[in-house]
């Protein structure tokens, strides 16, 4: 019997936790189906490029497109099948980056100015997001469907508002805030406080992306190895050597491009990256008049906790597709790991308890300890680009490019990220086993108030 043939699980069953047996779902990210990975890869290593990419990723891909029409041979590694890592398993939901921090906590943390420069510059990573997939043609579902953030408590709907007024001021962000006697016309759910409309926000179809950038990047030369894990990187003359699981390969200049999947490849990273993980479900086909109901603007959607859910409808199909928080524990195949994220789909939307769950996937976050992206050079002479914090559809395509005309030393590669110090944490692995301690804690936060 196979996965569509086996009794369904549905999303009531999930959340109570009655599930005997998983057959009825793919334990894979539901955006594999329009895009299917290769089980293996046997593309060879070159031996020589100007440009090793380690990441074949949203920064990688980005980058490697940048690199070639600057006529620089490239070779992106990845120790998966190409896209292995969060750049086909997201949301899909594509913002600024401009919300991770309430636009008066930025002033006080950088002063005006630099909050100016970088709200702006997150705004323009919006923008270049679009310009990327028009100019190359891009097919995946790519539209300006606008986001709507829903306050989980009163006082949260009032900072808001607050928040989005300066965003306006400081960076001409447009924005509207929708009360909870007007709410029903952007979500079907009695449940929030209002929410606020940012309508520049975007979603798309992330593996078709992907496998867009990845086209084009071979169209124009680019050579993508999968399966090849880089173990090392060394100083080689007035370049580097990289050793992998394929063979060596001398290259002029090298970018880390590993975000969440960032080992131990580099001690300077890893001591400024930790991962965490963030899991996803869908659910099977919901009728037309049902899913209008409940998202009635077909937007994307989250809440204004710290340990939020999002989720959005998928692009040509009736699904929901729901994130939040990773579930703890060893087995990604195990349903007790996604439980929690059918109990908070049914908290909102409780009328579709009887609709079945059938992808359930997670992927990793890399998160920095002051919660900005950073890209540069470190002092071994290797560029990276990193650290989206969870919001890195449009930053990672945006860093990659900006690193990569860094890399050839053009000086429109400058960003307002530059000169931000990029601080370790401050004892790296009780950091990473700190991770479920920190999201207790947010949890915690978000039910208080604090
Ligand atoms: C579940 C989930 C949901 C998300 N939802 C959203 C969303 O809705 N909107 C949004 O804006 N952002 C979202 N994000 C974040 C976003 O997906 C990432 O920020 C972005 O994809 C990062 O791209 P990247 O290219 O930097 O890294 P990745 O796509 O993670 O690629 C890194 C790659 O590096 C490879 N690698 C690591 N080490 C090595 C090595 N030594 N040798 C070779 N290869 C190596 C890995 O195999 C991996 O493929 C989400 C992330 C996750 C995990």
């Amino acid at each position: 019997m196979n996965a569509s043939t086996n009794p369904p699980i549905t999303l009531r069953d999930l959340a109570h936790g009655k599930t005997t047996t998983t057959a009825s779902i793919r334990f894979q990210p539901y955006w594999w189906e329009a895009a299917p990975r290769p089980a293996t890869d046997d593309t060879h290593c070159p031996a020589t490029c100007d440009v090793a990419v380690v990441g074949s990723g949203f920064t990688g891909l980005s980058a490697a497109l940048t690199l070639l029409a600057k006529g620089r041979s490239v070779v992106i590694l990845d120790r998966g099948v190409p896209g292995f890592g969060a750049s086909t398993r997201n949301g899909g939901q594509v913002g600024s980056g401009n919300q991770k921090f309430k636009v008066k906590r930025l002033i006080a943390l950088r002063g005006e100015k630099k909050a100016t420069e970088l709200l702006l510059e997150g705004t323009r990573m919006l923008d270049y997001i679009e310009h990327l997939i028009t100019t190359e043609k891009i097919d995946c579902h790519f539209q300006r469907c606008g986001r709507f953030r829903a306050a989980i408590r009163p006082e949260h709907y009032e900072a808001m508002a607050r928040d989005m007024e300066d965003l306006k001021r400081i960076a001409g962000v447009e924005s509207y805030m929708v009360p909870r006697s007007e709410q029903m016309s952007e979500i079907g759910s009695e449940i929030f406080y209002g929410g606020s409309v940012l309508p520049n926000d975007a979603a798309l179809h992330p593996a078709l992306y992907h496998a867009g950038l990845l086209q084009r990047i071979q169209e124009r030369g680019g050579v993508v190895v999968g399966q090849s894990n880089v173990n090392s990187v060394s100083r080689n003359g007035g370049g580097f050597q990289l050793e992998t699981s394929k063979g060596r390969i001398a290259a002029r200049n090298v970018l880390i491009a590993t975000n969440g999947y960032t080992a131990n490849l580099s001690s300077a990273l890893s001591r400024r990256i930790i991962s965490i993980g963030s899991g996803l479900i869908s659910t099977a086909e919901i009728p037309a008049d049902i899913l209008s109901r409940l998202m009635p603007k077909n937007r994307v959607y989250g809440n204004t906790n710290r340990v939020f859910y999002y989720f959005r409808a998928a692009p040509d199909e009736r699904r929901i597709i729901w994130g939040g928080r990773a579930g703890r524990g060893a087995q990604a195949t195990s349903l007790a790991l996604y439980r929690h994220l059918a109990r908070d789909l049914l908290t909102v939307f409780p009328d579709i308890a009887d609709t079945p769950v059938t992808h359930a996937w997670d992927g990793q976050i890399g998160y920095t300890h002051d919660e900005f992206p950073h890209l540069g050079r470190m002092a071994d002479g290797m560029h990276y680009a990193v650290g989206y914090c969870g919001t890195g559809v449009s930053r990672s395509t945006y860093f990659g490019h900006k690193i990569a005309l860094q890399m050839v030393g053009d000086p429109a590669g400058r960003t307002a990220f530059d000169d931000l110090a990029f601080p370790a944490f401050p004892v790296h692995p009780i950091a990473k086993r700190a991770v479920p301690v920190v999201e207790t804690w947010y949890r915690f936060r978000d039910y208080t108030k604090i």
